[in-house]
């Protein structure tokens, strides 16, 4: 069966390999293709009883990803849903059923459909790979595991593990897949087919229970779900309702999840992320593919060139970082150090990686190293003159970029004296944790160094969205006309905590008053005052908004702003409490402010497509993912 995704190999001690190595792809999914291979090799199998079955995938660093998402987009119809449900409960009946001991042998990723068969099998066995991960990432897809993952996983590690792992659609490393019990073994990859091969000798492991009744779990999975997620988000609940409630109850309820709106919404964005990560610039002809770049320079070590310059150590490149006094290059090594040690912490990245990541930034006040990058991004402070005298004396030879927030990309580039080579490459703050970036294009940008700026935000692992240079270019042009609004609210009488909730009860993470003490009202008003300049009074600045800037109020980082901040809880300050407001009619008020703005924004051909501003704004500000973009919102309500 060679050439196909699946073969079956047979050895001397009358193993069967089940071997998922699908030729015309890098990782192993489930197809509509795969699933029939699957279910004509288990039937030989049943035919011809082997000694023992392993599953195990042919590729390095990759067992099964799960199901074909591009199949699962297009399902529309429930019953249909439910149907292709059922075909895997089947399928997999047959691995559970075959009554000959059946392992899986895990490298790499193991995740949907991959773990729910995975789960049909009598053992598990993991490698230690950094790369091996295994769990049931549905609901985050608005869906729920449909091949049985809602009942065998409870089965095996008892509900409360199990409903741990399924409700925020986690997956784990293989340490944490070992202490729950969701693999039996973990094993340095080397060692993985010996190890699968002595765990068909293992008998099968006694189910974990709790003391705890399921619908104490059940209940108690409920409330911290529906907290969470506002009631957003139907899959988490319907998957705590059908756990461990027989396979036919997966099935219905996989129906009912695929024909949401939410699901559909959350399965688009996803694509979206993958069309825009896959982002190709086409470059003139002849030209040989690029290598990777290797060495960037960073000019500035304040919050944003010390964010930069951190996510690119930590991405493997060699990093050059200036400022222009000794105190300041080292607070920014400070702050480097502090993200490192936060990674660490949260159990991101190891001691030793953080360390070799830190050790890439070289510190210094002087242009020194400076010539033989292949990059150079300016973010120093967001004043004209600053920028142009810092990139006038900048001795790179690369390609430059520039941080600004708002600054156009002409009103800079012509101080380096190579224009086509000057292009913003518009990080957001944290750049560690979002995922966006705006490549912005001068009027003079050549294609090619958009070309470079795409591939360099591929290599940063960021989500690259091309935009022409413009005031604000498209995330803060879109999101500060909603934040000067929300200030407008207040200043008109409107209570804190009413607009607030309003919106996240919209879905947003926060209310836009916090989300500004967040951003810091210094930042927030710098971006407000520059795009109030740039439209000429569209966009005058919210008088409270000043008002706090004129009082010294910096947000949380200060300590008050819209909020008083005492440790991590935070209090609306007294001032804001005001009148009541319907949610609706603030929801409508400031996101009507949005979409005008976004149609602007397409008018003036900022971008070339609506989903360029669905993506920008998604993992540029948070905006629910699960409205499917703003412009994708509006049209399905008719704001549009
Ligand atoms: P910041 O004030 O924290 O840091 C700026 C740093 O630049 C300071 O340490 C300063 O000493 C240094 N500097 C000044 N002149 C210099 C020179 N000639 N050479 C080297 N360093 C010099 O500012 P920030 O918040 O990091 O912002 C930097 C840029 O990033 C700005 O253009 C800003 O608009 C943009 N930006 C900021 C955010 C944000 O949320 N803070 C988000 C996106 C983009």
């Amino acid at each position: 069966m060679s050439g196909e995704a699946i073969r079956l190999e047979r050895d001397a001690a009358g193993i069967a390999w089940v071997v998922f190595d699908d030729p015309s792809a890098k990782v192993n999914i489930f197809t509509a293709g795969t699933v029939a291979l699957l279910d004509r090799i288990l039937d030989e199998l049943i035919g011809n009883k082997p000694a023992g079955v392993i599953f195990i995938s042919g590729k390095p660093n990759a067992f099964i990803a799960g199901a074909d998402i591009h199949e699962i987009a297009k399902i529309r119809d429930a019953a249909y849903a439910t149907e292709l449900s059922r075909s895997g409960h089947r399928l997999f009946a047959k691995i559970e059923n075959l009554g000959v001991p059946t392992v899986a042998a895990i490298d790499g990723a193991c995740l949907g459909g991959g773990c729910e068969m995975a789960l049909a099998c009598r053992s598990r066995v993991a490698t230690d790979n950094p790369k091996t991960e295994i769990g049931l990432p549905e609901t985050q897809l608005g869906i729920i595991p449909g091949w049985g993952g809602t009942q065998r996983l409870p089965a095996l590690i008892g509900l409360r593990a199990a409903l741990e792992i399924i409700v925020p659609g986690k997956t784990l490393d293989a340490k944490r897949a070992l202490k729950v019990g969701l693999v039996d073994a973990v094993v340095p990859v080397l060692a993985l087919r010996a190890a699968a091969v002595k765990a068909l000798g293992i008998e099968r492991r006694r189910v974990r229970s709790s003391w705890w009744p399921d619908f104490i779990i059940q209940t108690i999975s409920q409330r911290r779900s529906l907290a969470q997620t506002h009631g957003q988000y139907p899959a988490p609940l319907k998957a705590i309702e059908v756990a461990g409630r027989g396979y036919d109850a997966e099935a219905r309820a996989v129906g009912e999840m695929v024909a949401t709106p939410v699901s559909q919404n959350l399965i688009r964005v996803y694509l979206l992320r993958e069309k825009y990560s896959k982002l190709q610039i086409e470059r003139a002809a002849r030209r040989e593919p690029r290598p990777p770049i290797r060495k960037v320079g960073v000019l500035g070590a304040g919050v944003m060139g010390a964010g930069i310059a951190q996510w690119c150590s930590a991405c493997g490149l060699m990093v050059r970082l200036r400022d222009i006094q000794p105190e300041f290059v080292a607070a920014g090594m400070q702050r480097i150090a502090a993200i490192y040690r936060e990674g660490v912490q949260r159990q991101r990245l190891t001691e030793l990686t953080a360390q070799q990541g830190l050790a890439r930034v070289h510190p210094t006040t002087d242009f020194s190293g400076f010539q033989d990058c292949e990059l150079v991004i300016e973010a120093v402070v967001e004043k004209l003159e600053v920028k142009r005298a810092a990139l006038a004396e900048l001795p790179a030879r690369g390609i430059i970029a520039s941080n600004t927030s708002a600054i156009p990309i002409g009103d800079l580039a012509s101080v380096t004296g190579r224009p086509e080579q000057f292009i913003g490459i518009h990080f957001f703050n944290p750049v560690h944790q979002m995922p966006l970036v705006e490549i912005v294009r001068g009027e003079q940008t050549a294609d090619e160094t958009v070309a470079v700026a795409v591939e360099f935000a591929k290599q940063l692992k960021k989500i690259p969205v091309v935009v022409k240079s413009a005031p604000g270019f498209v995330v803060n042009r879109i999101l500060l006309p909603y934040l000067n609004e929300a200030g407008k609210l207040l200043g008109e009488g409107i209570d804190l905590a009413y607009i607030d909730n309003a919106m996240v009860l919209f879905g947003w993470p926060m209310g836009p008053l916090r989300l500004i003490d967040e951003v810091g009202i210094d930042v927030a008003f710098a971006v407000a005052r520059e795009l109030a300049e740039a439209f000429h009074g569209r966009m005058p600045v919210a008088p409270i908004l000043e008002q706090l800037h004129n009082a010294g109020l910096k947000g949380r980082k200060g300590g008050r702003g819209f909020y008083a901040y005492a440790g991590k809880k935070e209090q609306p300050e007294p001032q804001f409490k005001g009148r009541a407001m319907d949610a609706n009619a603030i929801q409508d008020r400031l996101m009507g402010v949005m979409v005008a703005e976004a149609k602007e924004v397409l008018r003036a051909g900022i971008v070339a497509s609506e989903d360029d501003i669905d993506v920008a704004m998604i993992f540029g500000t948070g905006f629910p993912p699960f409205r499917g973009g703003l412009v994708k919102w509006a049209r399905d309500t008719g704001v549009w």
